[in-house]
């Protein structure tokens, strides 16, 4: 049997409504694991607070100081979900054998916990979670999100449908991903390229049972836009493509134009005229935008900032743990 200290690494964002609940169930959960064996009794649960505005870091302290279960880091301020996630692996890293992140909200089904341990101990070292049915998500979010992967795959990121960031990792796949040093952070799209054995572990995905989405629209379309931008240079080479078509056609047009004007005739067209112009310049743009993109991300990853700062830890995790989780 492969060893298995385990720590759920869960991050977490003004999330004081959810946590105590989560907190409970998470650890009736992982006592089980540990009284069956799929966990040892060295696990732990370690929240990274994403520099919440709420009461959410007091209660990860409470939780803490009440049991040697809970963990957990602080981050200095709102980094969003993809660094706060990467936060927690890195301080889990070297502490365990394996990690499993999942959100604050249990959205993703616990129960998967033990099929996600299978597989480790059948040598897997990153499972996925992927959810077998978007039934709790609107329409829209549905749609979109089929959109989004098909796009990406058709772009080059070999990202695995329906993942979000419910996913085992072991030490070695962590250490690994360390040595990732990029700042515009998609986790999903870089844990693949880790390598190593993987396989899949399909769930029910349910409704927040408290509080709202930490990720309205306009952060899911930033985060979508990173995905492909961060993995793929092909929107760039779209561009050229364009600029290439359009080249060629405007020196046929002019051809034609020419051939026109020597046979007499005139061509008045202010309308056509002016709506190609409007029309150029707006694909102009656009390209130049995309480009312009690339150039930023290039950027930030040039300065090589930190991508996410401690600020406090509660890690102390040598405290004995309880003989017998399952009575607690
Ligand atoms: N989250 C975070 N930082 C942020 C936004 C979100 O750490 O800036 C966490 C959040 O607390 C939750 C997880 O990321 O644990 C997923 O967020 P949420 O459930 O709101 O996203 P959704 O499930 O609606 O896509
Ligand atoms: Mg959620």
């Amino acid at each position: 049997m492969r060893p298995n200290k385990l720590y759920l690494v869960i991050p977490c964002y003004n999330e004081e409504e959810v946590l105590p609940e989560t907190a409970r169930r998470v650890k009736e959960k992982l006592s089980r694991l540990i009284a069956g064996g799929a966990a040892s009794p060295e696990s732990r649960v370690l929240f990274v607070n994403d520099g919440s505005r709420d009461s959410t870091w007091e209660i990860i302290c409470k939780l803490h100081e009440e049991d040697p279960l809970f963990l957990g880091v602080s981050l200095s301020r709102n980094r969003g979900h993809q660094n706060a996630l990467l936060a927690g692996l890195m301080t889990a890293m070297d502490r365990c054998d394996l990690s499993i992140s999942m959100d604050a909200d249990l959205q993703d089904d616990i129960e998967a916990l033990d099929a996600f341990l299978a597989r480790y101990q059948e040598g897997c070292d990153v499972v996925y979670g992927v959810r077998s049915s978007r039934a709790s998500d609107t329409v829209f979010k549905r749609e979109t999100a089929g959109l989004f992967y098909k796009l990406m795959r058709w772009m080059g990121t070999p990202v695995v449908d329906n993942h979000a960031d419910y996913r085992l990792m072991s030490a070695r796949a962590m250490e690994a991903l360390s040595q990732f040093e990029e700042v515009n952070l998609f986790l999903r799209g870089i844990v693949p390229l880790v390598g190593f054995k993987t396989a899949i572990v399909t769930y029910e995905r349910h409704e927040r049972f408290a509080g709202m989405s930490k990720y309205p629209l306009g952060k899911m379309l930033s985060f979508a836009f990173d995905g492909i931008t961060s993995f793929s240079t092909v929107p760039i080479r779209l561009i050229t493509l364009a600029g290439f078509g359009i080249f060629f056609a405007s020196l046929a047009a002019l051809l034609v134009f020419l051939i026109q004007k020597l046979l007499g005739y005139t061509v008045q067209g202010w309308a056509t005229l002016m709506g190609s112009i409007w029309l150029i310049g707006g694909i102009q743009l656009l390209a130049l935008g995309v480009i312009g993109e690339y150039v930023g991300k290039t950027y930030t990853e040039v300065k090589h900032r930190p991508r996410f700062i401690i600020e406090s830890a509660l890690l102390d995790d040598s405290r004995p743990a309880p003989e017998d989780f399952s009575r607690r």
